[in-house]
């Protein structure tokens, strides 16, 4: 950064003017700058009125309809009463002063006929909706001369995010006090000439200006736009030198062993054929196994389409080769459930040392906070010393106390949490680095994938395996008893076939508050676990749902009792499952469901992801347009994982017409989950897409939108990795590397802050 930017604004405006704005997070000149106009007013666009809040600080345009000053006998002293209005709707300005000459001032510029910015705390008297003691600016009045009144009059006006202390004019014209005097050289452009050229970009001096000092629309469009590129281009390049340092590091080779070993057994004995895209990734995988620099690869794909064998066939190459995988789940459920399926697919594979299993066999050992200390001893020993090839887990397994004989692969699954932070303390361990495979069944648009996940190579699944019967999911309307009774009848039809159902309701207790429900919706903590990462917010306000007056939310210990008394379940096992209930009891609940002793469980979103129990195929949602859409993609993929159709109950206590049905509506009307993770971003704020995954990147990250700005992310993402390649260590691009440290340095903050 130049020193003129870094300099503290105390020094630049002087304390008085400063210190409102450092309550905003304001000190220095850049990041006076850096605090973007949240719109433009339009000259000659007024603001609408209807849509002001009670008790908001507002900033209007408006024109002035009346002004009239009047002593008050009642109180003694006197007020001043404008009129401003949209040209619809009007607000009353109140000034009150102790005598009419005080408000002469006022009077005087308030004239019927002129515009102006008002801003101030909507309130109301008497049924009409006013500002009192607004502070304000009146377009063509408060500019220094006449010229410079008519282009101020006719340029678009930046309107700042504000505070009561410091109106949006006055953050202008701090603005303007540090803007005017810079020049070229005291604004480092990190985006490099030639990448600005090639794109016809404006320098960063210029579009600054144009920002915060527009002539017209077209100007701030093209200006934010070209500022955009920039933190596009900031990161994309951070992640390709990531990308680049990862390479450099050292890792063991695992090259496949060819047709002696574990995976050749394995392949042999598989009782079906790959999918055409498990062979592609798997050979994708393979090759990078057999890189001395580690594998760093995000493998997704839909619930179902196969990423577990695809993780195990690497773990094997990886054994065959003499290292060790660690498979790691985002609960100790998952680990228990992963650690059998490994087992149940491996079968003699995975009874190395045993007698009646394979010679060459290995073992998969299961390590959770909830073993037993002879257990956890057994499971740490076999780490240890390399008998178990393959260790099951949840992240404890990063820690310390866990050694591996040679940890050569890592996968996490179904892992949003799984930032870079835990990335770099992965590669930190060991010797040398373990290849990294991370999978998830949520899919990623291209560009979040680019930005959030940007150190990582991808790669899709994109089929579900042959066999899958599909899932057909309808919205019930709640509150009418035929249909929820016909629910329950279904649930019984199904359980009679030997199949089994799970009813997943947003809360556990029914007296746990339900001014909680917008919190539950967006996956609090408190009610239970969730995965934070695109899988959480209903995408919305929930107080703008309509949700008022509607009955209370259905919870899960209510709604298991209510189905043991029901007639249409008699004689059937209703488990319950949530995350309150210890380790070992969610253990139990999950095995009972599996083995058909409890057919109905019911249960919070634990069940949401990665839960696999063929038999299930109805899965009922009770206020589901309380969930968010990927939420209930992983829920409802759940259900149909055998060859026995599924079917999906979405019951809805949304109004007809409002965004909480749209949602479930969406849900029922299609399938794909990339159409539905698309809809679910442009639904949700920037922070929870961003913030919730990585810490420290959304700092950075002022104006790109992921969703919105795809194409520019991906233009960045070129521009960037070209020039890394070309200059690896940015030595021709100092300004370049300066912001990518700069970036880093508020990442890091922002991290030890939450940490
Ligand atoms: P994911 O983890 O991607 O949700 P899984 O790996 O758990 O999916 O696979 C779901 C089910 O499909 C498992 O029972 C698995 O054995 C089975 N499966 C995986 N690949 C195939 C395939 N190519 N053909 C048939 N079934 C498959
Ligand atoms: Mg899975």
């Amino acid at each position: 950064m130049s020193d003129r930017l870094a300099e503290p604004l105390a020094a630049t405006l002087g304390a008085r003017a400063a210190g409102p704005l450092a309550k905003m997070g304001l000190d220095s000149v850049d990041d006076l700058l850096r605090h973007y106009p949240r719109r433009y007013g339009e000259p000659g666009r007024l603001t609408d009125m209807d849509r002001l809040q009670l008790g908001e600080h507002v900033t209007v345009m408006a024109r002035i309809a009346s002004a009239t000053v009047r002593q008050m006998r009642s109180r003694g002293g006197a007020m001043l009463q404008a009129r401003v209005t949209d040209g619809r709707s009007e607000l009353a300005l109140t000034f009150f002063a102790k005598r009419p000459g005080a408000l002469r001032p006022h009077e005087d510029k308030l004239r019927p006929g002129r515009s102006g910015l008002f801003t101030g705390v909507v309130s109301e008297y008497r049924g009409t909706r006013q500002l009192t003691h607004p502070d304000y600016v009146l377009v063509g009045v408060d500019a220094d001369d006449d010229t410079e009144a008519i282009i101020e009059a006719s340029r678009p006006i930046p309107i700042y995010p504000a505070s009561a202390a410091v109106p949006t004019w006055r953050i202008q014209r701090a603005v303007r006090t540090v803007l005017d005097p810079l020049t070229e050289d005291d604004v480092p452009d990190p985006v490099p000439d030639e990448v600005r050229a090639r794109l016809g970009l404006p320098t960063r001096l210029t579009a600054l200006r144009s920002v915060h000092v527009p002539e017209d629309a077209p100007t701030w469009q093209a200006a934010r736009r070209r500022l955009r590129f920039e933190e596009a281009f900031v990161l994309q390049a951070a992640l390709a030198q990531r990308r680049r340092r990862a390479r450099a590091q050292d890792a063991t080779a695992r090259p496949a062993r060819g047709t002696d070993g574990l995976l050749a057994d394995f392949d042999a004995a598989l009782p079906f054929t790959l999918t055409a895209g498990q062979r592609t990734v798997g050979e994708q995988i393979a090759g990078e196994l057999a890189q001395p620099w580690p594998m760093q690869r995000l493998l997704q794909g839909e619930v179902g389409s196969g990423k577990t064998v695809v993780a195990l066939r690497a773990m094997l190459q990886v054994v065959d080769a003499g290292g060790q995988a660690a498979l790691l789940a985002p609960t100790e459920v998952l680990a228990a459930q992963h650690a059998r399926t490994l087992r149940a697919m491996l079968g003699p594979l995975a009874e190395g040392g045993l007698l009646g299993g394979a010679a060459h066999g290995t073992r998969v050992a299961l390590l959770t906070g909830s073993l037993g200390a002879a257990a956890r001893k057994e499971a740490l020993l076999a780490a240890a010393s390399g008998e178990a090839g393959i260790v099951v887990g949840t992240h404890a397994l990063l820690g310390d106390k866990v050694q591996f004989a040679d940890l050569g692969l890592v996968v996490v699954d179904e892992q949003h949490r799984f930032g870079v932070e835990q990335r770099d303390a992965l590669r930190a361990k060991g010797r040398v680095a373990p290849h990294l495979l991370v999978m998830t069944a949520t899919p990623i648009p291209r560009t979040v994938a680019m930005t959030v996940f940007g150190d990582l190579e991808t790669s899709t699944l994109t089929e579900i395996p042959a066999g899958r019967s599909g899932i057909t999911t309808h919205v019930v309307p709640a509150g009418n008893a035929r249909w929820t009774e016909r629910v329950w009848q279904k649930i019984r039809e199904e359980v009679d076939a030997g199949r089994r159902a799970y009813v997943v309701c947003p809360r556990i207790h029914p007296d746990d508050p339900d001014g909680a429900q917008a919190s539950t919706a967006r996956g609090a903590g408190e009610f239970d676990e969730m995965p934070e990462f695109l899988g959480v917010d209903p995408g919305g306000d929930p107080a703008d749902d309509g949700a008022d007056g509607r009955a209370p939310l259905r919870a899960v210990l209510e709604v298991a009792e209510e189905a043991r008394g029901l007639p249409a379940l008699d004689g059937v096992g209703v488990g319950v499952l949530h995350g309150q209930l210890a380790p070992a009891d969610k253990d139990t609940a999950m095995a009972r469901f599996a083995s058909g002793e409890t057919p109905v469980l019911v249960s919070t979103t634990v069940v949401e992801v990665g839960v696999d129990v063929p038999e299930a195929t109805v899965m009922v949602v009770f206020d589901a347009d309380r969930f968010g859409i990927s939420q209930l993609h992983q829920l409802r993929g759940r259900v149909g994982r055998g060859s026995d159709p599924g079917l999906c109950l979405l019951v809805s206590t949304a109004q007809p017409g409002s965004p909480a049905a749209a949602r479930v509506e969406a849900l029922a009307a299609t399938t794909d989950g990339f159409e539905l993770a698309t809809l679910d971003l442009e639904l949700r704020s920037e922070g929870d897409v961003l913030g919730a995954a990585q810490s420290g990147r959304a700092s950075s990250l002022r104006l790109l939108r992921v969703v919105k700005d795809a194409d520019l992310i991906a233009e960045a993402r070129t521009e960037a990795t070209g020039v890394v390649d070309a200059d690896p260590s940015l030595e021709g691009h100092p300004r370049l590397a300066d912001a990518i440290a700069a970036q880093l340095d508020a990442a890091q903050e922002e991290f030890l802050e939450r940490a």
